[in-house]
């Protein structure tokens, strides 16, 4: 025929297609999540356009509007960028939702999440993006971080327990600024306050994870969105994650444990006293009958407290492990 396969501009449509399909798949995706941040969407625009213009690759710039009230989503729509694409929330759902939902919206090969207060600087993006060719993630560390006092403070302390406590041995867990390959991008579940423990649940699925320096500017422009309520709430979920990291696959194995412990010395102090009652002991008035009791009781309530957890953990199916290969996934066509 007339037509030679190889030259699309005869098949408009197959090209627009292919075409399509190559659009879809993009280098590099920078998610930002907003809340409040009017005053500073521009300018933040305009740095991260120096930086991404002259590296040649296909990129997109997500924000995520967490419920802002300000002028903020209007702002970022007023920009005319196709290479921008603008995510707005029903209400304030906090930063993890934002991030979550950027995460699961990105086509990128790569994805770099920062914040949208200018404190984290555009002009890093290529580091992070060299770190992330020897780490499947990449954490920013905010050496001299440009917080008061009050702030910097509580999270020297915090990274400190979260090291100790993850075995993760990076400085700063903190640092909204980070770099993802897209495989642990598709694998991180997250919610609550979960976006501090990224790396520390990117380690336990068995990601390498690797930490950059990163210059951090004073916010200029709007307020902080976190106080030290936010403090409390990541304590709270420092256990959730230590709980995670140690028992999430096996409940009962934790509860069961302590509850057959606890149960067994119920056990034992209530046959004690069983054999002094056949003997004709009187027993009714003794602290030990009280004791062995609550034991028991406890104990019991502590296997099925683990039951359940075992139950819920095997019935949610959202597995912990990640399958590298799978030789069966190509004939399946997944
Ligand atoms: N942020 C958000 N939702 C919230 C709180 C904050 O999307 O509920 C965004 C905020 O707009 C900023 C980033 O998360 O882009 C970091 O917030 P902030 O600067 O207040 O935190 P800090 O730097 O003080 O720790
Ligand atoms: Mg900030």
């Amino acid at each position: 025929g007339i037509y030679t396969i190889g030259y699309p501009a005869y098949f408009p449509d197959a090209y627009s297609i292919q075409n399509d399909y190559i659009s879809n798949k993009l280098d590099l995706s920078i998610i930002i999540p907003v809340y409040n941040e009017e005053e500073n969407i521009l300018e933040l625009y305009e740095k991260l356009c120096c930086v991404l213009s002259v590296l040649d690759k296909r990129y997109e710039i997500i924000f995520v509007d967490d419920g802002s009230t300000d002028n903020t989503f209007e702002t970022i729509k007023s920009i005319q960028d196709s290479n921008i694409r603008i995510l707005r929330f029903q209400r304030n759902y906090g930063k993890a939702a934002a991030l979550s939902c950027g995460f699961n919206k990105s086509r990128g090969e790569y994805v770099i999440t920062m914040d949208g207060d200018l404190q984290d600087d555009p002009k890093e993006i290529p580091r992070f993006l060299e770190k992330l060719k020897e780490f499947d993630m990449v954490s920013g560390w905010k050496v001299k971080r440009q917080d008061p006092l009050s702030k910097t403070l509580p999270s020297k302390c915090f990274n400190k327990l979260t090291r100790f406590i993850t075995g993760v041995k990076i400085n700063d867990f903190n640092c909204g600024y980070k770099g993802y390959r897209r495989e642990v991008v598709k694998n991180i579940n997250l919610y609550g306050e979960f976006h501090r423990y990224i790396p520390a649940l990117a380690h336990w699925k068995g990601y390498t994870v690797g930490e950059i320096e990163v210059e951090h500017h004073p916010r200029i422009h709007g307020k902080s969105k976190y106080g030290a309520e936010r403090l409390f709430k990541g304590f709270l979920d420092l256990i959730t994650v230590t709980f995670l990291m140690l028992y999430k696959k096996r409940p009962l194995h934790m509860f069961g444990g302590i509850g057959m412990l606890l149960g067994f010395s119920g056990i034992i102090i209530s046959l004690y006293l069983f054999s002094l009652w056949v003997t004709g002991t009187r027993i009714g008035d003794r602290p030990l009958l009280m004791l062995g009791i609550l034991l028991t009781v406890i104990g019991a309530q502590f296997i099925s407290l683990g039951l359940i957890g075992e139950l819920i953990t095997n019935s949610r199916n959202n597995d912990d492990y990640i399958i590298k290969f799978d030789s069966h996934e190509l004939e399946n066509g997944r």
